[in-house]
């Protein structure tokens, strides 16, 4: 009868031992060749900074994090995990700008993949530009943009597609798709890579492009980290311009504002030469406090009481690049290309800058928000592809239906338009099935006591979606259940699950993303 009693005890222990065993597998780490268990570190502190990301939203404290000093240990670590009973999970951490989570693990390993660069001796990032083909530079996938952008501005080039902020890996980017208002024209930073050194789930160092190892190539660019650990991509490069004019257009009306947006994106009428070489748009809301450096000192009363006015007024970013030979003609291009916009009469606002100013524009906002304290904050971030043909019910119902009424201080609103015919659906990105889709960015900062109200709000902005039928795909996306990844790939859900299968059958990699784990 004590047997009969306890039987549940004793089960209730055997599941007890199964389970622990399970959970403590990181421990088995510990066993790993010397060369890997020196590269682990477990102190405290560094543990709980892998735990958080830029969004302070999600937090995962790894087992350890390791450092490699070369692709070989990348390759071996991954190698050593297949090889266990049960591997354990593996999080390659770019420079963690994810909000969700995306480059965390629990219990498992992050790979801090920022140490590569100390061991690259000066070639992390290698630009070549001879004669005998366009030029590239090939770059670690630890690299960040800025350096990028730094080391071909040496050499007269520039990679021709961009983030609008450049304190971002490759890896990290070229994961997701890399998008900015140079997109229209040049398509993502996926559709500007040549080559990719891949190491896969299996631990494989694969060197992969469109014509060779072309499904690895495919799945890796836009594949949230799912298939492999990029560690170089070739990345396109084109001739470097030295000074850009921006312009900002002010609209009160929605309809005119998208218009003319989607007629500066489309090429009917002009040639490449004479577009415009970055679009986008943001909001200005009554709400919320005005961000007005851009604008003259003496232009700013008459601003704030056109937003006052209106309560919500869309802006037009429109860059046009210049150089030496450019830029006795470069007003007349700016003329032509604003000529027949219906921005509010008056409301255009110019800025001449170098290229690197602009292109590294968000910096300097960065450096202001950290001496107040506010960059290391919650980041409720919500990221959507919009399909053109339902943008003005989405302005309705979202930008005047809920932001508007809601009151709180919404962060900045990005919104623009992008051509699908510069992405290449083969790639593991997904997008509206539309030529022409908007990318709109509700980039939110806030305290924790008002971080609740924000998720609500971006449940409510998803869920107006779903009731009114907009076919709307999250960019970065934070989907939660299998339902929500199987809805998101769409018909590209079943090549994901085998590429998964076929790439890291034990499901090791990024599981931060919640695809798969
Ligand atoms: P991480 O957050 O470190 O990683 C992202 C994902 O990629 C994770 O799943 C990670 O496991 C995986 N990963 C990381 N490195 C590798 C690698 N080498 N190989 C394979 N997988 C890897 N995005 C845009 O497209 N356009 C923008 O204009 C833009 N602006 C931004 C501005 C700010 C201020 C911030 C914080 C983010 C912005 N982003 C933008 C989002 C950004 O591109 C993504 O968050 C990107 O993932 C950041 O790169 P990261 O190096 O921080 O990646």
């Amino acid at each position: 009868s004590y047997f009969r009693l306890s039987k549940p005890l004793i089960m209730l222990w055997l599941t007890y031992i199964v389970v622990t065993h399970a959970e403590s597998q990181p421990w088995s780490l510990l066993q790993a060749p010397k060369e890997l268990t020196l590269k682990l570190i477990r102190d405290p502190v560094t543990l709980s900074l892998a735990s958080t990301d830029y969004g302070h939203i999600v937090h995962d404290n790894p087992f350890a994090i390791f450092a490699p000093s070369s692709i070989s240990d990348i390759s071996d670590l991954i190698k050593f995990s297949n090889s266990l009973p049960i591997p354990f999970t593996i999080a390659p951490r770019g420079q963690a700008h994810s909000v969700h989570g995306q480059a965390m693990t629990s219990d498992g390993v992050v790979m801090n993949m920022t140490e590569l660069n100390e061991f690259r001796n000066g070639a992390g990032i290698v630009v070549v530009s001879d004669d005998a083909s366009a030029p590239y530079a090939d770059v670690g996938g630890e690299q960040i943009w800025i350096d990028v952008l730094h080391a071909t501005l040496e050499r007269g080039l520039t990679p021709l597609s961009w983030t609008d902020y450049l304190f971002l890996s490759v890896g990290g980017t070229l994961s997701n798709a890399g998008i900015s208002g140079q997109t229209f024209r040049f398509g993502p930073q996926i559709s500007n890579v040549h080559e990719l050194d891949v190491v896969t789930g299996k631990g494989d160092l694969v060197t992969c492009s469109a014509e060779n190892n072309s499904e690895l190539f495919y799945s890796v660019l836009g594949g949230l980290g799912q298939f492999g650990i990029i560690t170089r991509a070739r990345i396109a490069l084109g001739p470097a311009p030295t000074r850009v004019k921006r312009l900002h257009l002010f609209y009160n009306d929605f309809s005119a504002f998208s218009g003319d947006q989607e007629h500066l994106i489309s090429f009917n009428g002009r040639n490449e030469t004479n577009a415009a070489d970055y679009i986008e748009g943001f909001l200005m809301l009554n709400q919320s406090p005005l961000e007005l450096s851009f604008y003259p000192e003496s232009d700013r009363p008459r601003i704030t009481s056109l937003v006052t006015q209106y309560g919500i007024i869309y802006i037009i970013e429109l860059v046009k690049y210049y150089d030496n030979s450019s830029q006795e003609h470069v007003d007349e291009d700016v003329k032509l290309l604003v000529e027949g916009l219906k921005f509010v009469p008056t409301f255009m606002f110019e800025k001449d800058e170098s290229y690197e100013e602009f292109l590294n524009r968000v910096h300097s906002d960065e450096l202001i928000l950290r001496s107040q304290g506010l960059w290391e904050v919650p980041h409720p971030w919500l990221n959507l592809f919009v399909p053109g043909s339902r943008i003005s019910d989405f302005d309705e119902g979202v930008f005047k239906g809920i932001i508007l009424k809601q009151n709180i201080k919404a962060g900045l609103a990005i919104i623009y338009p992008v051509n699908q015919t510069k992405w290449d659906d083969k790639m593991s990105a997904v997008t509206p099935d539309e030529e022409v889709f908007y990318v709109v960015s509700l980039l939110h900062a806030t305290g924790f006591d008002q971080l609740e109200e924000f998720q609500a709000q971006n449940q409510q902005i998803l869920q107006f979606c779903v009731d009114s039928g907009i076919g709307i795909k999250q960019y970065l996306p934070q989907n939660k259940t299998h339902n929500e990844w199987e809805k998101h790939f769409g018909p590209k859900w079943k090549i994901f699950n085998q590429r998964k299968a076929q790439f890291d059958p034990n499901r090791i990699l990024s599981p931060g993303q919640g695809i798969f784990n």
